[in-house]
């Protein structure tokens, strides 16, 4: 009787352990697991990105430079998997129109993209496009001004927060003022259903725009 209980207990011990075993694997399987995707996302992203934009110029050549930028968009696109999904890592995509600098298009991605001055004007730029076609599609007359607008960037939805003061985020504030589990910081206010100014705040740069004074920060140029 005795050594049976000492069996059924050594038995639940020996599935504690395998059980133990199992999660220890799986705590340390995902996040090796999660940074080889990040890393597989970020090759094919490169990969995907350079074989539109080659296509892109070659188009743009084959066509003496008489190319818009919806066409370049259409020439990526027909090219690759869809414009919006080159990344495979879920990055908003940006064609970059070069042509009136005697440049062609370029395609990047707001994710992997290496310059992170770039990554940061082209994010901050779409997610204010974003809050104001949504300002711009309340009926003053009905709705009330919003306290925060859903976006989404690279993938990945963000509150956008109303805010009444000016704010004042230094550079690299996101990821050492206590901000790094809050991702990127976005910051609006309106006035009369207008937007007039405007804080992104990412784990690098922060970018401020206003009304009459447009962009000012440290990616500025
Ligand atoms: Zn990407």
């Amino acid at each position: 009787m005795r050594s049976r209980r000492t069996a059924g207990y050594s038995l639940v011990i020996i599935i504690l352990v395998i059980l133990a075993v199992i999660l220890a694997l799986i705590a340390i399987g995902i996040p090796v697991f999660q940074s080889y995707k990040k890393k597989q996302d970020k090759i094919g992203c490169m990969s995907a990105m350079d074989s539109a934009k080659r296509q892109v110029i070659y188009e743009y050549i084959n066509r003496g430079g008489d190319m818009t930028g919806q066409e370049a968009v259409g020439t990526a696109a027909y090219a690759m998997l869809g414009f919006t999904d080159l990344c495979p890592g879920g990055g908003t995509v940006y064609l970059i129109d070069e042509t009136a600098k005697g440049g062609a298009y370029e395609i990047t991605c707001g994710l992997h993209e290496s310059d992170d001055c770039l990554r940061t004007r082209l994010n901050a730029g779409y997610v204010l496009g974003q809050i104001e076609d949504y300002v711009g599609n309340l009926k003053p007359a009905e709705e009330d001004e919003p306290d925060a607008i859903e976006v989404t960037l690279n993938g990945a939805k963000l509150t956008a927060e109303a805010t009444d003061e000016d704010l004042s985020f230094k550079r690299g504030t996101a990821t050492t003022m206590g901000y790094e589990n809050k991702g990127t910081l976005v910051y609006y206010r309106l006035e009369n259903y207008e937007v007039v100014y405007y804080c992104f705040v990412d784990e690098d740069h922060v970018a401020y725009w206003e009304k009459d004074t447009l962009w000012r920060g440290d990616c500025i140029e």
